[in-house]
């Protein structure tokens, strides 16, 4: 047994809830706990405290609250927003076709190509460059008279890279394509002003900074022409029916709130700490960053080490009480190398050397540096031993 505290190191996989948030949330489980669509006293109480969330919410990216749908998580929303807006611009008979980028997650990729595959919807991924950046230009050439949407992530899951997403949205101001961003992994980091972002739709999950699991949010600016998934009650203007989750959206919100304010500390607290990690990593013979140096989130570190396979290296930093990841958790316990490797050039046998550490606003130096030194001896281990 390790005797050292333990370190989690993959705040891009999962969050713990913030301070405040399960106090926020405890009410609205056993006391106000009413359905908010009904018309008594307790009801009226949820309905507040749901309204308080999406104000709250609407607040910190700029928008209207009725703009906000609160949603099950990262995944409902990139679907929501993808299959909603693809269908009702199709039945307004605006086109069929579909941008978006190589590097995206799985839950905006295997949409766009099942909209293609049942739907008959045409789909362009973008490529990017050998550290996972967007070429705008190439972005605005692969759009179409019938383009129907533009589906473009804010920050990448597995290698931190961040897209030029307002720039994609200055250039498509006017043309009358809606602009999606996947904005899950940028929360903690980054501004996620609508506005500022010239973005239509904008996803959120929960959980990814302090707020509960199986919540999520998209934004959708007024007047974007979208259907809903699901049939039934019509709560979330139509958008998203089913009894509304009060308590989750006050966990979301509030975790949202203080995640906004606490930003600009956070992000100077976390930068030097992730600049150590990197550089104590990268000095290390074939171990190389992946991701763009400069545009990458505050707390984002993946490299890939050769002759050092992901999994022995992680089995033994979990000896010692350390938790991170090999890219993106949905991807790991697989062996193929994963889609944004492969999209940025990275060979199929150094793509098994990746591994990935994300920080949050309460990781410290001591973690970093217990981190480096385990990680250091590991790395050296698995090589001496030949990956066996
Ligand atoms: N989009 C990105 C970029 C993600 O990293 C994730 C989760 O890892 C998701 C979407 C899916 O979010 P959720 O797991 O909350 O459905």
């Amino acid at each position: 047994m390790d005797p050292m505290p333990p370190v989690y190191l993959d705040h891009a996989a999962t969050t713990p809830l913030a301070p405040g948030v399960l106090d926020a949330m405890r009410p609205f489980f056993d006391q106000t706990f009413a359905n908010p669509s009904a018309s008594y006293r307790q009801a009226r109480e949820a309905r507040v405290a749901l309204d308080g969330a999406r104000a709250t919410v609407a607040r910190v990216l700029g928008a209207q609250p009725a703009e906000v749908v609160f949603t099950s998580g990262g995944t409902e929303s990139d679907n929501l927003a993808i299959v909603g807006v693809a269908r009702a611009m199709r039945d307004a008979g605006r086109g069929a076709h579909l941008v978006t980028v190589a590097t995206e997650h799985e839950a905006v990729l295997k949409t766009v190509a099942w909209l293609e595959r049942r739907e008959g919807f045409a789909v362009t991924v973008v490529g990017v460059d050998a550290l996972g950046r967007l070429d705008v230009d190439a972005l605005m050439t692969a759009v179409r008279p019938d383009t129907v949407l533009v589906s473009v992530m804010l920050a990448n899951n597995e290698i931190g890279t961040i897209q030029p997403v307002a720039e994609v949205g200055a250039r498509l101001r006017g043309r009358g394509v809606p602009l999606h961003t996947d904005a899950v992994q940028a929360a903690l980091w980054l501004d996620l002003d609508v506005e500022r972002l010239g973005v239509d739709l904008l996803s959120l999950s929960g959980h990814k900074y302090g707020g509960p699991r199986g919540t999520g949010v998209l934004y959708v600016r007024e007047g974007t022409a979208i259907s809903p998934l699901l049939a039934g009650g019509g709560q979330e203007g139509g958008l998203r029916s089913g009894t509304a989750n009060v308590a989750g959206a006050v966990g979301l919100a509030t975790a949202l709130e203080r995640a906004a304010r606490g930003r600009d500390e956070a992000v100077r607290h976390v930068v030097p700490l992730r600049d150590r990690l990197i550089a104590a990593l990268t000095v290390l013979d074939g171990v190389r960053l992946t991701g763009d140096p400069q545009h990458r989130l505050p707390g984002h570190v993946s490299v890939v080490a050769r002759d050092a396979p992901a999994d022995l290296v992680l089995l033994g930093l979990d000896r010692h009480g350390i938790a991170a990841s090999s890219g993106s958790a949905c991807a790991s316990g697989r062996h193929e190398p994963s889609h944004v490797l492969t999209a940025i050039g990275v060979p199929a046998d150094l793509a098994s050397g990746a591994l990935r550490f994300t920080l949050a606003p309460t990781s410290t130096r001591d973690e970093i540096e217990r981190t480096i030194a385990c990680l250091v001896e590991l790395i050296g281990a698995v090589r001496a031993s030949g990956g066996a």
